[in-house]
């Protein structure tokens, strides 16, 4: 399993906002001490302005110079657009590993999946899994599929991928929920799997695996994850019932595939996060999972 990170995304943070330095640095450490799981640790390279705008608009990439907040939770912080950059330039190294036969998820921030065109919102500056899934179809792939399991619909991967085949994007998701969006299928390609906020943890399950089905019967020739820890039993910001095991339940369902894969950490706000994390890791490397060991007291 290799892993994209940089400890330099750590970098930047404002006082209190749940998208905080920790969920990486923390999670880097409890890798680090863990010895079930064989790493290997990348940094990320570079990414074009080319590669960027494939997704973006200039004018948001303009916008990222700007020393103005972008949303009320989505600050300007000094040096975001290099951030941000560092973020997708991680993911498309993922991308490239990936096809590589390798293991791979990258460990960054800022996340992405709310970056639409034009828009930088709900934590996120530029679209990390978008930016690769459009790299991936200009070098060739024929059917690339982004699936999202953070408890936020991704509406801008929604956004920036819609009706531009041959990519798909299926997610799951609460609904009505941030960002609102999500609700139905959208255009030829935007598979949507609301869930109502009060559904037990079955339902959420039954749900994630119909989408899991419809994932498979797209007959993708390249996953991208957008791998989201928000739909956590004690996320402070998702109100999902997940448990750990489930996220290693995904990990293994995914790898199950059999097809090049790469995931990007998007959301996950609570301490747990490490955990969450290295349980997901375990399902997609095929190791086994064990509760006591992958739960971060
Ligand atoms: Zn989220």
């Amino acid at each position: 399993m290799r892993i994209i990170t940089d400890e330099r995304c750590a970098g930047y943070s404002s006082y209190g906002h749940p998208e905080n330095p920790r969920r990486v640095t923390a999670t880097i450490a409890h890798l680090k001490q863990q010895l079930e799981l064989p790493l290997t640790w990348a940094a990320p390279g570079e990414v074009s302005d080319e590669q960027i705008l494939r997704a973006h608009s200039p004018e948001l990439l303009a916008r990222l110079k700007i020393p103005e907040d972008f949303d009320g939770d989505t600050p300007y912080h000094e040096n975001i657009a290099n951030h941000a950059r560092a973020s997708v330039a991680a993911a498309l190294d993922a991308l490239k590993a990936a096809r590589n036969g390798e293991n791979v998820f990258s460990l960054m921030r800022p996340p992405g999946h709310h970056a639409t065109r034009n828009q930088a919102m709900g934590f996120c500056y530029l679209n990390n899994v978008a930016i690769a899934a459009l790299e991936a179809v200009a070098t060739g792939a024929q059917r690339v599929a982004v699936f999202d399991f953070d408890v936020h619909h991704g509406n801008g991967t929604e956004a920036i991928l819609l009706n531009q085949p041959p990519a798909a994007f299926f997610s799951v998701h609460l609904h009505p929920f941030y960002p609102g969006t999500g609700g139905a299928n959208v255009g030829r390609n935007c598979f949507n799997y609301p869930i109502t906020p009060d559904a037990p943890r079955a339902t959420y399950r039954a749900i994630l695996a119909r989408a899991l089905d419809d994932l498979k019967n797209y007959q993708p020739d390249l996953i991208a994850v957008s791998a989201g820890f928000d739909a956590y039993l004690r996320d402070p910001l998702g109100g999902g019932i997940l448990e750990v095991e489930d996220f290693h339940w995904l990990g293994r369902s995914l790898r199950g595939f059999g097809v090049p894969m790469f995931s990007v950490l998007e959301g996950g706000y609570s301490r747990d996060l490490p955990g969450l994390i290295f349980a997901y890791l375990k399902g997609v490397e095929g190791l086994p999972y064990q509760s006591e060991a992958a739960v971060e007291k």
